[in-house]
């Protein structure tokens, strides 16, 4: 007998395999107490504040600034100054050596960030480590790669900046939106002022620092916390040229009947209602997975999330009872835990929403599935949920969820496929698992969605545009398309849409 034979024998089999606790510490971020607004580079005591919390401990965090009118509008001053005073006469080169800096020093610090991403707003620690902060940096990379070539991104267009961009963005990817919005707007030679959602404000007052370790200079990049009052008053302000809006399609409706008229441009992403479609050609397990990755990812906190999955009818049982299955191997619970699969809902409010629509999904009559599994006592938390038996009708397939909730349809040819999916008030993304290259193309000529994944699902990359149709809004975001909504052109007015 070897060693390790011997060894193993004498190591007690357990009986279930079940995965020890691995928590990434928490000693990598310092908090402080409080924080104030970001603005021309100094921090700005705020005159309101309110206490931002741990989702899945309901642990306070931190103090963060309620930005009231009078401070938004200083922070669009210092970006009106930075703009008019150095940022819009720099030349590219000099651009995109802050893009540059700001995208390494990401890097460095991503155990940082990726930990206070996690802490602040539930997501397991494995995505935003493994995806969201690799993605912000590659975003900074990627625009700033475009900085000095503008010029080429749109011959013969003769490229201008806009001028001061107000961002508002939401909580389900704050650094990650954070990341999609800044990095265009600096590249193309604007300046900006932003505000995060109200439930995870720390990882762009974090980035506050991102900007001070590059020397940006003073002004170029502002951060206003605060709820949607403090978004409705960079809306209002005059002193913006271009708003950018990620949240929900209420909201967005709303900020685009406040700047009709106005002259400023506008680009909204807003919600969705995505179908992933399954053929009974595709490969049953690996459509398994990007079901699962479809809407379990980031709790289904994700406007393109896969919510209403069509399967072709032949194919429809296997697919749900492996589906149910691989639903008892994810792991809900610590987001810091690093085996963690589900982490928890970002918020009281949008809990109680999730449990509001998978209500009236009971009442409506689809059966609902959810394993067996034990939630935290503290925090928000629900079960990764499957409802089958839905009507096209109810609401569980109309309207948005943002949680962990799966509707779950059928169809028999391509031709009902592409009706039932295209079925819905919105058009941001959709799925589509085949074997055949040929029906891959058909289905994404007829689908009404901004972004098609072919055999794969919740892909993202800085060089592909996404943004949608409908109800879910106009304007892309990533690649050379990202660029343009930042830009003015010779000869074109500001334009909204
Ligand atoms: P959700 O319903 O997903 O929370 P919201 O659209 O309410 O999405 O929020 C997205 C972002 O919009 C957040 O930063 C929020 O503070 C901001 N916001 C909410 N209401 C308004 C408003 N009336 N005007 C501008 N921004 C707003």
């Amino acid at each position: 007998m070897t060693e390790l034979e011997r060894k193993h024998d004498r190591t007690p089999v357990p009986k279930e395999w079940a995965y020890a606790p691995a928590p990434e510490s928490r000693d990598v971020v310092s908090l402080d107490e409080r924080y104030g607004h970001y603005v021309g580079g100094q921090w700005l005591e705020p005159s309101e504040t309110y206490t931002t919390i741990s989702p899945a401990s309901e642990e306070p965090l931190a103090e963060v600034g309620q930005a009231t009118p009078e401070e938004v509008e200083a922070a669009v001053a210092a970006a009106r100054d930075a703009f008019e005073n150095g940022w819009s006469g720099a030349s590219a080169a000099e651009r995109a050596k802050y893009l540059f800096r700001i995208a390494r020093i990401l890097q460095e610090r991503s155990r940082e960030f990726a930990v206070l991403e996690s802490l602040n707003g539930g997501k397991p620690i494995k995505e935003s480590r493994d995806v969201d902060l690799p993605l912000a940096a590659a975003h900074f990379f990627y625009y700033a790669g475009w900085a000095d070539k503008l010029e080429y991104a749109f011959p013969n267009r003769r490229p201008r900046p806009v001028g001061v961009a107000g961002q508002i963005i939401p909580w389900n990817f704050p650094l990650l939106m954070l990341s999609w919005k800044i990095a265009p707007a600096l590249a193309a030679g604007n300046t900006v002022v932003l505000k995060p959602a109200e439930t995870t404000p720390l990882s762009a007052l974090l980035f506050a620092d991102v900007l001070r370790q590059a020397e940006l200079p003073p002004g170029v990049v502002n951060i206003v916390t605060g709820d949607g009052r403090t978004g409705a008053a960079l809306v209002k302000s005059e002193g913006v040229d271009k708003i950018a809006f990620t949240g929900s399609t209420d909201v967005g409706k709303a900020i685009q009947r406040e700047l009709a008229g106005t002259g400023k441009k506008l680009t909204l992403e807003l919600g969705g209602k995505a179908a992933n479609i399954i053929f009974d050609d595709a490969a049953i397990d690996q459509a398994v997975e990007g079901i699962v990755n479809g809407i379990y990812f980031n709790q289904g906190h994700v406007c393109c999330a896969g919510s209403r999955l069509l399967v072709q009818e032949s194919i429809y049982e296997p697919v749900v009872e492996k589906l149910k299955r691989r639903l008892t191997t994810l792991r809900v619970g610590d987001p810091l835990d690093k085996n963690t699969d589900v982490g928890a809902i970002n918020s009281e409010q949008q809990l109680d929403k999730i449990r509001e629509l998978v209500e009236s999904g009971e009442q409506e009559g689809a059966e609902i599935y959810q394993p067996p599994c034990r939630l935290p006592e503290k925090g928000y938390w629900f079960a990764p949920t499957v409802f089958t038996n839905v009507a096209q009708s109810y609401r569980i397939a109309q309207e948005e969820i943002f949680g962990p909730v799966l509707s779950v349809l059928t169809f028999r040819t391509p031709e009902e496929a592409v009706e039932k999916a295209n079925n819905t008030p919105y058009g941001l993304s959709a799925g589509v698992w085949t074997e055949k290259g040929s029906r891959i193309l058909w289905m994404a000529q007829r689908l009404r969605a901004g972004v098609v994944w072919a055999n794969t699902f919740n892909r993202f990359d800085p060089s592909s545009p996404f943004g949608g149709y409908k109800e879910s809004g106009f304007g892309r975001e990533g690649g050379r398309h990202g660029l343009e909504p930042y830009m003015q052109f010779d000869g074109s007015e500001h334009f909204s849409g």
